[in-house]
């Protein structure tokens, strides 16, 4: 483990951004992540820690115009016990509900999910199919800026993002759904709990009289980053929900993945999951 010089517990965003500003940082929210991978030797501390519980603007759940924004600090709990996420974005608790056990669930943060970035994080392929935006800010010369970037931008590889050093994530947001939306997660692992994905599908549209549109499909573990699969959203998009649809959805969806073999599951049966398993979440939104 590295010499931690300092160690900081801001009490706002302005000072969590100026600690940023000032030199080089590890900050630390749940520390379901941070703690492990320090004590494997992958995550090497920089000379500050920087603990940002205690900043109130990193916190909460919120209607924001035609969006819900999740503050970055929410826990998995959080998620699934808010009654706006439950009633617009159910697919977030039913991803929560996968998620490790209740203990790593409260303190595990959605900021700390999506800063992980691993292409197995529960939470991410939902945000995907539900066009989440990742919110930074920074205060490079004093000033607050806050950006918004598409998630789908935001990953580069495992653990990198396009976040700049002297950026925080403050949040996410996700746009209200249509009506008629659907979406749906499924995530296999080889134990039933408390296990990371072998493989996670996330399917999100809208379905009217039958015919679907705005489709999104991202896929976790089977490439270096969550990603979404445009070839298996084409197979899917203005289509009639029928046999000929799913299977060739299905279809396009083994053909589009290129996973790794690894101590998880091996490349060919992420491919065979990737065809069943979208198979079987077509099959309950067409009997839905
Ligand atoms: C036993 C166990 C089981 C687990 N099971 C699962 C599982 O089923 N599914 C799953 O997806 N994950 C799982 N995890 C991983 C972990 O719990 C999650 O990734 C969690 O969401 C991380 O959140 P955290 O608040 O603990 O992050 P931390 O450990 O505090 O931080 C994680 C990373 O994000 C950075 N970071 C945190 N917040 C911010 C921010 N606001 N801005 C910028 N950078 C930030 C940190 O510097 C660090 O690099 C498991 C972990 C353990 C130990």
């Amino acid at each position: 483990m590295n010499a931690i010089e300092q160690y900081i517990a801001p009490t706002s965003l302005a000072q969590a951004l100026e600690c940023l500003r000032e030199g080089e940082v590890t900050v630390l929210a749940g520390g379901t992540d941070v703690m492990p991978q320090s004590q494997s030797g992958r995550l090497k501390f920089k000379p500050t820690l920087m603990n940002i519980q205690r900043v109130p603007e990193l916190k909460g759940i919120a209607r924001d115009g035609d969006a819900i924004r999740i503050g970055a600090l929410v826990t998995v709990t959080d998620i699934m016990r808010d009654t706006l996420v439950q009633e617009f974005f159910p697919v977030l608790v039913e991803a929560g509900d996968h998620f490790a056990s209740d203990q790593i669930r409260n303190a595990a943060t959605l900021g700390g999910n999506i800063n992980n970035a691993s292409p197995a994080g529960d939470m991410l392929i939902p945000l995907l199919v539900l066009d989440a935006y990742a919110e930074l800010a920074a205060k490079p010369n004093g000033e607050m800026r806050v950006r918004r970037i598409p998630l789908g931008d935001f990953f580069v590889g495992p653990g990198k993002t396009r976040r700049a050093a002297n950026e925080l994530l403050t949040g996410v947001l996700i746009p209200l759904p249509p009506p008629n939306h659907f979406a749906r997660f499924f995530k296999f692992g080889t134990r039933p709990a408390l296990d990371i994905s072998a493989i996670s599908i996330g399917i999100a549209g809208v379905r009217t009289d039958h015919l679907l549109s705005q489709v999104r499909v991202a896929f976790g573990a089977v490439a270096p980053t969550p990603v979404r699969a445009p070839r298996t959203e084409a197979a899917l998009e203005g289509k009639r929900l029928d046999r000929a649809t799913i299977d060739a959805a299905a279809q396009a969806a083994y053909d589009e993945v290129r996973p790794i073999d690894d101590v998880r599951a091996s490349a060919w049966y992420r491919r065979e999951l990737i065809r069943n398993m979208t198979k079987r979440m077509l099959d309950h939104v067409a009997q839905a």
